[in-house]
């Protein structure tokens, strides 16, 4: 008999970890990785070998979150997980049985409920239950019904415009799935934002084992939250692995898209770096070029005249040498928050000029390297990564939906909007105030006046600690002008300046800008949408552009937590399902019905309406001058993997 193989996670990156017998070959790493490995992990790892359900009512007390069951539980009860998983996983390999299913029903409620520490709502399993299944069943991935033959694909050729996240991530489905595509990239690498920001502390805060493709885990990360360089690292093996590279036109841009009425397909400008023109025909265009590309420089007088080094984060020069240098930071915001600490200690001088306050959490992940023995585990115990996976996606993602929608009979001054999003204030102000110690005056300066949850959650990168350095200054005074040796406020103070940081941001609702898509019967994309105003069915389709999908489009994005790979898994399985729906018919596309993009928009809206981003007075950068908020979901994860997980052919016209 063939050794139990349970999954080629070396290579494939399942998480299932490599063949039992190696497993059990090697008691010592298994020991050491028990060890260092999470106890509550471990434990869902155990009853789904095991199915002991008195076990998991055993811990479940102890589980009070999905991440920090280890500060009450036991050590007798984690040493017993331990012992029993020692010796089931030896058991296992010694006798070659074939691994436990992934449990269903009940029982895997009663786990993910053990795990969260909280009750996990029936409609979460089905979709827990596809994100524990390892990468050879690919759960997420487009099988035909139907196998066209493989000319009608050849026919069928898909441009795919820019080569990050999202642009990878449907690409490698579109070659899964046998369809000819290009991805045509402006740059001249692969890895969108990863590659393009590299300022000082640049890197990810959500954690990285939940923050990857769902079919391409990655083991090895060094730090849980991993830097610019890592992360960029992963995408390259990305495109590598699947043989993307081939496909990809580096240092080109599209210009613009134009849908042909008589042919059925889209006629796609490109633009080389040397200025040159040509044009390449596609059935399906798929834009993947990301939200936040574009920096937003101020509009502060005088900012042309600044004689000094001046430079936006998204836009960084790697000669600036900050060191003894008198540095101005503009913008506190997520960018801001890790620049700012990684320069403080070395320049002369940092003077932050803070408009508004954000709301920081600490993470106590957040710098922490991740363990051998926990990557070991994450290699190669059965299940472990996927299990951890959920623990990350409850903490990280629709845990924290519920703090994020308006109680209107709540009334704290406009402070919080409900009785758990004001629990949530009261930990970040206990929080802030513990940092920079009672009676500090930043108290008053950085404790936003808003709920938390308005603006993008930041984890703490050492923001408050940078505050109370003596070579900081935190400015709160509004900035009157750029001046040539630094910048003057309201208030006549004038601040002397070698480099001014741009930490402010994208033009982020410039949706599709600078590229021009004409639909059916000449329809201009950006006209249709009007200033600034961007919407998309599922923030993927519009009408009367047929073929033409959306990754991260209009109100896909997330502002409180989760993970922008997992939305854009979504997208990318819906537009497979389009494109087979279309192709199987032998038709040539699928155009949303006016109809049901209406209603999917006025949902949106309404939803929206009851959510903390348009809460009186806030500014974020997900409203457009109109207040409507185009930028984010108003659903829970799970509810879009819903929407999202079947293409319903009647919602469209297919031709
Ligand atoms: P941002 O969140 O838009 O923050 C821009 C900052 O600049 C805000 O503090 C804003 O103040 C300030 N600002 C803008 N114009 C100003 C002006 N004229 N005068 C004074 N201050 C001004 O931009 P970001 O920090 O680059 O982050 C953008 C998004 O990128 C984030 O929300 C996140 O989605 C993503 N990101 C993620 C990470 C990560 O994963 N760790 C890191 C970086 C960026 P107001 O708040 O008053 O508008």
């Amino acid at each position: 008999m063939d050794d139990v193989h349970v999954a080629g996670a070396h290579a494939d990156g399942s998480g299932l970890g490599p063949n039992l017998a190696e497993l059990a070959s090697d008691p010592a790493a298994l020991r050491a990785a028990l060890e260092s490995a999470d106890a509550g992990t471990l434990l869902l790892v155990l009853v789904q070998f095991t199915g002991d359900l008195d076990l998991l009512a055993r811990a479940k007390p102890f589980i009070s979150g999905p991440l920090n069951y280890h500060e009450t539980m036991p050590e007798t009860l984690r040493s017993e997980i331990r012992d029993r998983l020692s010796a089931v996983l030896t058991d296992y390999a010694q006798r070659r049985i074939p691994l436990p299913p992934i449990p269903a029903g009940e029982m895997l409620r009663a786990m993910l409920s053990t795990a969260a520490g909280e009750d996990v709502a029936q409609d979460y399993t089905a979709m827990m239950r596809e994100d524990l299944e390892p990468a050879e069943i690919d759960p997420r991935g487009m099988a035909w019904r139907n196998p066209p033959d493989p000319a009608q694909l050849e026919r069928f050729p898909v441009v795919i415009i820019g080569g990050g996240m999202s642009g990878l991530c449907a690409a490698i489905r579109i070659k899964q799935a046998g369809l000819p595509f290009t991805i045509i990239e402006k740059n001249q690498s692969v890895g969108g934002s990863w590659y393009e920001n590299f300022y000082p502390g640049c890197g990810v805060d959500t954690p990285n084992h939940f923050y990857s493709y769902s079919f391409f885990l990655n083991h090895d990360w060094s730090h849980f939250f991993a830097k610019r360089d890592e992360l960029w690292a992963y995408f390259e093996r990305a495109a590598d692995q699947f043989g993307i590279r081939d496909h990809i036109q580096f240092g080109t841009e599209v210009v613009s898209a134009t849908w042909s009425d008589s042919n059925s397909d889209w006629h796609v400008r490109l633009r080389r770096t040397d200025g040159s023109q040509y044009q390449i025909r596609a059935k399906a265009v798929i834009s993947a070029v990301g939200v936040l590309n574009r920096p937003k420089l101020p509009d502060i007088p005088g900012r042309e005249t600044f004689a000094g080094t001046a430079l936006h984060t998204a836009a960084w020069d790697s000669t600036f040498d900050w060191r003894g240098k008198r540095v101005g930071m503009i913008g506190t915001g997520a960018s801001g928050q890790q620049v700012g600490p990684t320069l403080a200690p070395d320049v002369a001088r940092l003077t932050i000029f803070q408009r508004s306050p954000h709301w920081v959490v600490p993470n106590p992940n957040y710098f922490a390297e991740v363990a051998d023995g926990m990557k070991w585990a994450l290699a190669h115990i059965p299940y472990f990564a996927r299990w951890y996976r959920f623990q990350l996606f409850w903490a990280f993602a629709d845990g924290l939906h519920a703090a994020l929608k308006v109680d209107p009979e709540w009334a704290d001054g406009g402070r919080s909007i409900n009785a758990i999003n004001a629990r949530h204030r009261e930990f970040m102000v206990r929080y802030l105030r513990g940092k920079l110690g009672e009676g500090s005056p930043l108290i008053d300066k950085v404790t936003p006046g808003y709920p938390p949850y308005g603006k993008r959650i930041l984890i703490d990168n050492n923001w408050f600690e940078m505050l109370k350095r003596d070579n900081v200054d935190l400015e709160t005074g509004r900035i009157a002008r750029i001046v040539p040796d630094g910048i003057e406020t309201e208030s006549g103070e004038h601040i002397a300046l070698d480099a001014i940081i741009y930490a402010t941001g994208f033009q982020a609702s410039k949706v599709l800008a600078p590229m021009t898509i004409t639909g059916v019967g000449g329809k201009d994309l950006h006209q249709f949408w009007g200033p600034d105003d961007a919407t998309a069915y599922l923030g993927t389709m519009v009408p009367g552009f047929p073929n033409f999908f959306m990754l991260m489009g209009p109100n896909t994005g997330l502002a409180h937590g989760g993970n922008v790979i997992f939305i854009t898994e979504c997208q990318v399985r819906y537009i497979l399902s389009a494109l087979r729906e279309v192709i199987e018919r032998g038709a040539q596309a699928a155009d949303v019905k006016p109809a049901v993009f209406d209603a999917h928009i006025a949902q949106v809206d309404a939803l929206h309406a009851g959510m903390v981003w348009t809460h009186k007075g806030l500014t974020n950068w997900y409203r457009n001058d109109q207040g409507r908020v185009f930028a984010l979901l108003p659903y829970r994860l799970v509810d879009y993997w819903q929407m999202t997980r079947t293409f319903s052919p009647e919602e469209y016209t297919i031709t």
